[in-house]
């Protein structure tokens, strides 16, 4: 097995495909952090942890939920505006934040694989199996040997 795999990289500004209108925003990892994906040729939804890293002076701005590691489902995929030539790594946590974090350094914990992408004809179809990705992933994480990995130090203990 791959994983667990680690990524870290600051929040890059996406095409707004409508992340949000689906209720779902999915915060993009740079180019330069994808690549321990690139070991994992499948495209399509995994989940494992993330957590939001604020510098200390910005840290005020956020709830101190907001910058705990938390339970995520991310999308990766081969980015049709690069002539699907690049792979894409958009992370989903699954919490509200208080505030858009772009720029700020995010890390993740990839810790297993859901599904492979899917060309969704209706809006309501992807938006039920995004709510059924989100279930299976916090079942998952459940797990004691998946659930460890929140205590893991490659995430830092606050602020
Ligand atoms: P974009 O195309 O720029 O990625 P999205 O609609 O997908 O636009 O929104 C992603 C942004 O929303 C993230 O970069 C982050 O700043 C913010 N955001 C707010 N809540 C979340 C969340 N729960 N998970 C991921 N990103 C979130
Ligand atoms: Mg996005």
């Amino acid at each position: 097995s791959p994983f667990p795999i680690f990524l870290a990289g600051k929040v890059q500004y996406g095409f707004g495909r409508g992340g949000k209108d689906l209720g779902c925003p999915t915060a993009n990892l740079p180019d330069e952090s994808i690549t321990p994906m690139s070991s994992v040729a499948n495209t399509g939804v995994y989940y494992g942890y993330a957590q939001v890293v604020s510098p200390p002076d910005a840290a005020s701005e956020f709830s101190p939920e907001d910058l705990k590691v938390l339970p995520m489902v991310m999308s990766l995929g081969w980015n049709p505006f690069y002539k699907n030539e690049k792979l894409t790594a958009e992370i989903h946590i699954m919490h509200e934040f208080k505030k858009d974090f772009y720029g700020y350094e995010m890390r993740a914990i990839v810790l297993g694989y859901i599904r492979p992408e899917l060309d969704y004809t209706s809006r309501e179809a992807l938006i039920d199996d995004i709510e059924f990705d989100k279930r299976v992933a916090l079942n998952c994480l459940e797990r004691p040997e998946y659930r460890k990995y929140e205590q893991d130090p490659y995430f830092t203990g606050g602020a």
